[in-house]
């Protein structure tokens, strides 16, 4: 993550705008990036009732990215709004906590994957 999105840099501009107490509005932009991002998937996939586009396959590829790294953005610029400020380990804290819920997960769903190989291979 740090090699291609600058959380300094999303530090340093969070709240420029006079609007960084409108959390409300930073969530609602939140949300439009989100439904720009599923517009850009349909597009990319060439979902039935994707909107019409003459790009190609590389150039919707891009434009998916561009609304993924748009929503990370708006979402680093939510979290700065609502972080205490000097207390960069609360955030740190919770973020490591939600990596290790996810590897836990990841690692619950592979170890039921080797179980049903197993269970096939015994069959
Ligand atoms: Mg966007």
């Amino acid at each position: 993550m740090k090699g291609y999105l600058d959380f300094d840099k999303i530090r340093e501009l969070s709240g420029r705008d006079g609007e960084s107490g409108a959390i409300h509005r930073q969530i609602i932009k939140l949300q439009e990036e989100v439904g720009e991002t599923s517009a850009a998937y349909l597009a990319y996939v060439g979902a039935g009732n994707a909107s019409a586009t003459s790009l190609n396959k590389d150039d919707l590829r891009m434009e998916l990215l561009e609304e993924v790294l748009d929503t990370m953005i708006v979402g680093a610029d939510l979290v700065n709004a609502l972080s205490v400020p000097g207390d960069e380990k609360e955030v740190k804290d919770l973020a490591d906590r939600k990596l290790l819920k996810w590897s836990s997960k990841l690692s619950n769903i592979e170890a039921r994957k080797r179980e049903a190989r197993m269970m096939e291979f015994i069959k």
